[in-house]
Protein backbone atom coordinates (compact mmCIF):
# COMPACT_ATOMS: atom_id res chain seq x y z
CA UNK A 1 0.00 0.00 0.00
CA UNK A 2 2.68 2.52 0.70
CA UNK A 3 5.10 0.74 -1.41
CA UNK A 4 5.45 1.84 -4.80
CA UNK A 5 8.35 -0.19 -5.43
CA UNK A 6 10.75 2.22 -6.11
CA UNK A 7 14.23 0.64 -5.46
CA UNK A 8 15.62 3.31 -3.39
CA UNK A 9 17.66 1.05 -0.79
CA UNK A 10 20.26 0.36 -3.52
CA UNK A 11 20.13 -3.62 -3.21
CA UNK A 12 19.05 -3.60 -6.80
CA UNK A 13 21.56 -2.99 -9.41
CA UNK A 14 20.04 0.39 -10.12
CA UNK A 15 17.08 0.20 -12.69
CA UNK A 16 16.97 3.49 -12.42
CA UNK A 17 20.22 4.52 -13.61
CA UNK A 18 19.16 3.13 -17.16
CA UNK A 19 16.59 5.50 -18.67
CA UNK A 20 13.45 4.46 -20.10
CA UNK A 21 13.47 1.29 -18.00
CA UNK A 22 10.54 2.40 -16.10
CA UNK A 23 7.88 1.02 -18.56
CA UNK A 24 7.95 -2.47 -16.82
CA UNK A 25 7.20 -1.58 -13.07
CA UNK A 26 3.26 -1.75 -13.50
CA UNK A 27 3.86 -5.54 -13.94
CA UNK A 28 6.02 -5.63 -11.25
CA UNK A 29 3.50 -5.88 -8.45
CA UNK A 30 2.13 -9.32 -9.56
CA UNK A 31 5.54 -10.52 -10.13
CA UNK A 32 6.19 -9.95 -6.44
CA UNK A 33 3.07 -11.34 -5.47
CA UNK A 34 3.73 -14.62 -7.13
CA UNK A 35 7.00 -14.85 -5.61
CA UNK A 36 5.92 -14.39 -2.24
CA UNK A 37 3.13 -17.26 -3.24
CA UNK A 38 5.93 -19.26 -4.37
CA UNK A 39 7.76 -18.74 -0.75
CA UNK A 40 4.60 -19.28 1.14
CA UNK A 41 3.94 -22.58 -0.34
CA UNK A 42 7.00 -23.64 0.45
CA UNK A 43 6.56 -22.83 3.96
CA UNK A 44 2.85 -24.68 3.73
CA UNK A 45 4.79 -28.08 3.45
CA UNK A 46 2.84 -27.65 -0.10
CA UNK A 47 6.10 -27.30 -2.31
CA UNK A 48 9.27 -29.33 -1.82
CA UNK A 49 12.45 -27.60 -1.41
CA UNK A 50 13.98 -29.57 -4.02
CA UNK A 51 11.44 -27.73 -6.33
CA UNK A 52 12.30 -24.47 -5.95
CA UNK A 53 15.58 -24.66 -4.71
CA UNK A 54 17.45 -26.14 -8.37
CA UNK A 55 19.28 -22.97 -9.81
CA UNK A 56 21.46 -24.50 -12.53
CA UNK A 57 25.10 -24.87 -11.51
CA UNK A 58 26.15 -22.13 -13.74
CA UNK A 59 23.75 -19.30 -12.37
CA UNK A 60 25.30 -20.76 -8.60
CA UNK A 61 28.87 -19.85 -10.27
CA UNK A 62 27.34 -16.70 -11.18
CA UNK A 63 25.85 -15.74 -7.90
CA UNK A 64 29.13 -16.88 -6.49
CA UNK A 65 31.53 -14.79 -8.38
CA UNK A 66 29.71 -11.94 -9.72
CA UNK A 67 26.07 -12.14 -7.90
CA UNK A 68 25.42 -8.86 -6.11
CA UNK A 69 25.31 -9.08 -2.08
CA UNK A 70 21.71 -8.11 -1.35
CA UNK A 71 20.60 -7.02 2.67
CA UNK A 72 17.90 -9.27 2.28
CA UNK A 73 18.03 -13.05 4.02
CA UNK A 74 17.41 -16.10 1.48
CA UNK A 75 13.53 -16.40 2.36
CA UNK A 76 13.79 -20.27 2.23
CA UNK A 77 16.90 -20.88 4.05
CA UNK A 78 17.77 -17.79 5.84
CA UNK A 79 20.96 -19.43 6.30
CA UNK A 80 22.39 -16.80 3.57
CA UNK A 81 21.62 -13.50 2.43
CA UNK A 82 20.25 -13.66 -1.54
CA UNK A 83 22.50 -12.40 -4.10
CA UNK A 84 21.68 -10.87 -7.71
CA UNK A 85 22.83 -11.67 -10.61
CA UNK A 86 21.65 -10.11 -14.08
CA UNK A 87 22.04 -11.66 -17.24
CA UNK A 88 20.73 -10.12 -20.33
CA UNK A 89 19.13 -11.78 -23.71
CA UNK A 90 19.31 -10.47 -27.14
CA UNK A 91 20.78 -10.23 -30.47
CA UNK A 92 23.92 -11.64 -30.97
CA UNK A 93 24.13 -13.22 -27.70
CA UNK A 94 24.23 -16.67 -26.73
CA UNK A 95 20.96 -18.49 -26.06
CA UNK A 96 21.48 -18.83 -22.88
CA UNK A 97 22.20 -15.25 -22.17
CA UNK A 98 25.46 -12.84 -21.68
CA UNK A 99 26.27 -12.94 -17.44
CA UNK A 100 26.34 -9.16 -16.95
CA UNK A 101 28.83 -8.71 -14.73
CA UNK A 102 28.34 -4.57 -13.63
CA UNK A 103 25.89 -1.70 -13.74
CA UNK A 104 28.73 -0.86 -16.60
CA UNK A 105 28.28 -3.34 -18.92
CA UNK A 106 24.80 -2.97 -18.67
CA UNK A 107 24.49 0.54 -19.42
CA UNK A 108 26.70 -0.03 -22.88
CA UNK A 109 24.24 -2.79 -23.77
CA UNK A 110 21.43 0.18 -22.92
CA UNK A 111 23.03 2.07 -25.23
CA UNK A 112 22.75 0.38 -28.10
CA UNK A 113 20.25 0.10 -30.96
CA UNK A 114 19.26 -3.51 -30.44
CA UNK A 115 16.69 -4.04 -27.66
CA UNK A 116 17.48 -6.45 -24.98
CA UNK A 117 16.01 -7.76 -21.96
CA UNK A 118 18.25 -8.24 -18.66
CA UNK A 119 16.69 -10.75 -16.24
CA UNK A 120 17.60 -9.81 -12.77
CA UNK A 121 17.68 -13.16 -10.69
CA UNK A 122 18.08 -13.51 -6.79
CA UNK A 123 19.38 -16.69 -5.97
CA UNK A 124 21.02 -17.97 -2.30
CA UNK A 125 24.65 -19.64 -2.30
CA UNK A 126 23.52 -22.23 0.38
CA UNK A 127 19.82 -23.90 -0.48
CA UNK A 128 20.23 -23.02 -4.39
CA UNK A 129 16.61 -20.85 -4.33
CA UNK A 130 16.22 -19.17 -7.51
CA UNK A 131 13.74 -16.23 -8.64
CA UNK A 132 13.48 -14.32 -11.20
CA UNK A 133 12.75 -10.19 -9.60
CA UNK A 134 12.48 -8.63 -12.82
CA UNK A 135 12.94 -8.26 -16.49
CA UNK A 136 13.86 -4.80 -18.16
CA UNK A 137 14.03 -3.87 -21.38
CA UNK A 138 17.31 -2.12 -22.58
CA UNK A 139 18.45 -0.93 -25.43
CA UNK A 140 16.43 0.22 -28.34
CA UNK A 141 18.01 3.64 -28.77
CA UNK A 142 17.33 4.92 -31.74
CA UNK A 143 18.01 8.31 -31.47
CA UNK A 144 20.16 8.42 -34.68
CA UNK A 145 22.09 11.84 -34.19
CA UNK A 146 25.10 11.02 -36.68
CA UNK A 147 24.60 12.79 -40.00
CA UNK A 148 24.71 11.05 -43.26
ZN1 LIG B 1 18.66 -20.28 0.89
Amino acid sequence: MTNDGTPSRGTSFGSTSLRGVSSLRGGLVDHRMARRATINEVHRGRLGREEVCDAHPELMRAARSVGKRTETPCPICSEDNLVLVTYVFGPKLPSHGRLAADNKELAQFHRRAEEYTAYVVEACCSCRWHYLVRALPIGGQRGRRQVG
